[in-house]
């Protein structure tokens, strides 16, 4: 920790009263380089994935600038834009801008798909200061002139990878088309493929890069362990497990629907209280499942990993991968919902004969190797990828990484959720 306030970035009084009442004693690191560039007016691209604090990086300039710029609504307008790729992820960005901004007079309103858009017609008519949105519904509301993006000032995209991988980018071109040429634009995403660089280059204006590394949250602050254990033994493995009364709210990660949906199953058997969300669940089932496991009644949530994007929940004890992903990058998501803004968490993988390829591919990407806390490392793999190894081991993981997932998933798409 610094010695870096919120005060000191600049952040004005009635932010911090809200600060104060959430606990947050010290900005983020993202929150410690993005605010001051937001509030000078600079455009940010922000690569940090959820858990870093980027809603409050983003959220505190935005809400300051809003006020000090006391431009008024108008009817069915917007003053600033966010948009984001999933539901959820709304209602939490959603949420959290209402809290942090709960000592000023701006109006709030979300916009989702999935539900009756009567609510949301009747938020929008006297217009708003900050709109939260899914692009498609959004762009459903456009075309019926119940929303008018003429006025917006501010335009947020974030998981920009993610409105990329479901789909959303031609809806997210299309409604920036409707904003004006002169704002305040900044972008987030957890990764830069090349079509988020290229939409970058399209909405931001002399962007300022911040950079949060998902590998140092991962390395620094939680406690990386596998077990070694054949696939058909891992629901066994798992019930064992939480006998221990220390994993008090726990996610299980599944590669696909059908694999998260019988975990669930076997656990809830046994007597254990637990949820599972995945993209076959209507949108209710999902909040009414996370807000289960956000307020303790459920101790264990299943989850793949699309459906758990943007979850946000504090206070996660353990990470279980009962299946390894199959991108690595994926397995550093994972592990981020637990030690959030800095505390200690634990992620245990669960590694089958099947899977060695993978993890050796999370090995390298998190440039450790896992602690082994059951069964054996099997003898003849590569020790470890992270140290300076002789070049001709370099390919050898990510063959045997190919070779396993070939035979895993034997000619099929095994994408999850
Ligand atoms: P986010 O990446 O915005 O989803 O934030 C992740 C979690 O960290 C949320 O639960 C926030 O409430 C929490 N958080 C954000 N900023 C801070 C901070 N400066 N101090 C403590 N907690 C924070």
């Amino acid at each position: 920790m610094t010695n870096v306030t919120f005060a000191s970035l600049g952040i004005a009084e009635p932010l911090l009263r809200a600060l104060a009442t959430e606990n947050y004693t010290h900005p983020t690191p993202i929150q410690e380089q993005t605010i001051p560039l937001l509030l000078a007016g600079r455009d940010v691209l922000g690569l940090a994935q959820t858990g870093t604090g980027k809603t409050a990086a983003f959220g505190l300039p935005l809400l300051q600038r809003l006020t000090a710029d006391k431009t008024p609504v108008q009817p069915h307008g917007v003053r600033a834009l966010i948009l984001a790729p999933t539901r959820e992820l709304a209602i939490q960005i959603d949420e959290s801008l209402r809290s942090y901004g709960r000592n000023l007079k701006l109006k709030h309103a979300v916009i989702l798909g999935g539900i009756n858009q009567s609510r949301q017609v009747a938020a929008m008519r006297p217009g708003v200061d900050v709109l939260v949105a899914t692009p498609g519904r959004l762009l459903d509301l456009i075309q019926q002139k119940f929303v008018r993006l003429g006025t917006v000032t501010t335009l947020v995209v974030d998981e920009a990878d993610r409105m990329f991988d479901m789909g959303f980018i031609r809806d997210v071109r299309r409604i920036v088309g409707h904003l004006p040429a002169k704002r305040h634009s900044m972008l987030f995403s957890a990764t830069m493929p090349g079509d988020v660089v290229h939409l970058v280059g399209e909405i931001l204006r002399e962007p300022v890069r911040v950079d949060i590394s998902p590998k140092t949250i991962a390395a620094e602050n939680i406690d990386q362990r596998v077990y070694f254990v054949e696939a058909k033994d891992k629901r066994a493995l798992l019930q064992d497990l939480l006998r221990d009364s220390s994993m008090s709210r726990v996610i299980v990660f599944t590669r696909t629907k059908h694999g998260a949906n019988k975990v669930a199953e076997t656990l809830e058997r046994s007597g254990h209280s637990v949820e599972a969300i995945h993209g076959n669940k209507s949108q209710n089932a999902r909040q009414r499942a996370l807000e289960s496991f956000r307020n303790g009644e459920s101790r264990v949530l299943v989850a793949t990993d699309i459906a758990a994007r943007g979850i946000d929940v504090d206070g996660i004890s353990h990470v279980i991968n009962f299946e390894l992903p199959d991108v690595a990058e994926s397995y550093v998501h994972r592990i981020g919902r637990t030690a959030r803004a800095g505390a200690g968490g634990v992620a245990i993988a669960f590694c089958d004969p099947a899977e060695r390829g993978s993890l050796k591919a999370i090995e390298r990407l998190v440039k450790q190797e896992l602690t082994v806390i059951g069964g054996v490392r099997p003898s003849g793999d590569v020790k470890s990828d992270t140290a300076q190894k002789p070049a001709r081991h370099e390919n050898r993981p990510h063959n045997q990484h190919n070779r396993a997932r070939n035979r895993r998933r034997g000619g099929q798409s095994r994408r999850a959720a």
